[in-house]
């Protein structure tokens, strides 16, 4: 059954009082942790504040857009996107203590989340990005800026996945070849960009990864699904990070073709 726009808001601001009564369970159990030293106590009780800051925000976000402006769903998907990562982070913090009450409050803050979480990313449309509705098919997958910029667009709704570009990048005095993907930034001696260009020229993105996965990393191109030979934006590509006590990890990206692969290390 559909809950009503009334209902549904009801539901949503209570399930906020309740991960915020999570929340400040957790803070207390990481404030007794006296063995902690105290900055990493501290620290981990600003991410567990920051799950319900994030979600809060969208919350608001969504309020104001009742007259829908643009920029919207794109800041309401980031600060969800921003909320599920914080939230993979304190969830893999409970788990590196052996504490029966840390295994309890994990499993609280998990249901807890996904009360507010899910019902939060289907009124912000994130549903209606997963399932390609009012979405762009590019008729490339190459937009050409320029000699020196090339963009990869998302093969589903056309946003920029993946860029290669000549400029200098922060640490270097001379030209690179500086590529940005969903995951990481990162740049290439200069002499490699003719190559990739004429790549890019003749649309061979299964060349560029294979190129890249020998040059610089394993993952290869990360907005790039090798099984469908097809690039895909950080909505298309469902990102999934790892975290590990605390730590980043590293992130996998499954498609819209269910080809699941790590895409950053
Ligand atoms: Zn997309
Ligand atoms: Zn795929």
């Amino acid at each position: 059954m559909r809950r009503t726009t009334s209902e549904e808001n009801w539901y949503v601001q209570e399930s906020l009082e309740k991960l915020k009564e999570v929340r400040d369970q957790i803070v207390n159990f990481w404030n007794w942790q006296s063995a902690m030293d105290e900055p990493q106590r501290n620290m981990w009780i600003g991410d567990v504040q920051d799950i319900y800051y994030q979600l809060i925000t969208a919350w608001d976000l969504r309020k104001q857009s009742a007259k829908e402006h643009s920029g919207y769903y794109n800041s309401v998907h980031l600060t969800l996107a921003s909320a599920q990562s914080r939230f993979k982070q304190v969830m893999s913090e409970l788990h590196s203590i052996s504490h029966k009450r840390a295994a309890v409050l994990a499993q609280e803050l998990q249901a807890s989340f996904e009360e507010c979480w899910k019902p939060l990313a289907i009124q912000a449309g994130i549903e209606e990005l997963l399932s390609d509705k009012k979405m762009e098919r590019p008729e490339s997958v190459v937009n050409k800026i320029g000699n020196t910029e090339y963009q990869l667009l998302c093969s589903i709704c056309g946003t920029i996945s993946y860029v290669f570009k000549i400029g200098t990048p922060h640490h270097a005095k001379d030209k690179r070849l500086i590529y940005k993907g969903l995951t990481h930034t990162g740049d290439l001696d200069i002499q490699y960009a003719n190559r990739v260009f004429e790549w890019l020229e003749q649309e061979k993105i299964a060349e560029i990864h294979r190129f890249m996965q020998k040059v610089r990393t394993a993952q290869g191109i990360d907005a790039y699904c090798p099984d469908c030979d097809k690039v895909y934006c950080c909505g298309h590509y469902f990102l999934d990070e790892v975290w590990d006590e605390g730590f980043y990890d590293c992130t996998y990206g499954t498609c819209p073709g269910n080809h699941r692969r790590m895409i950053d290390d």
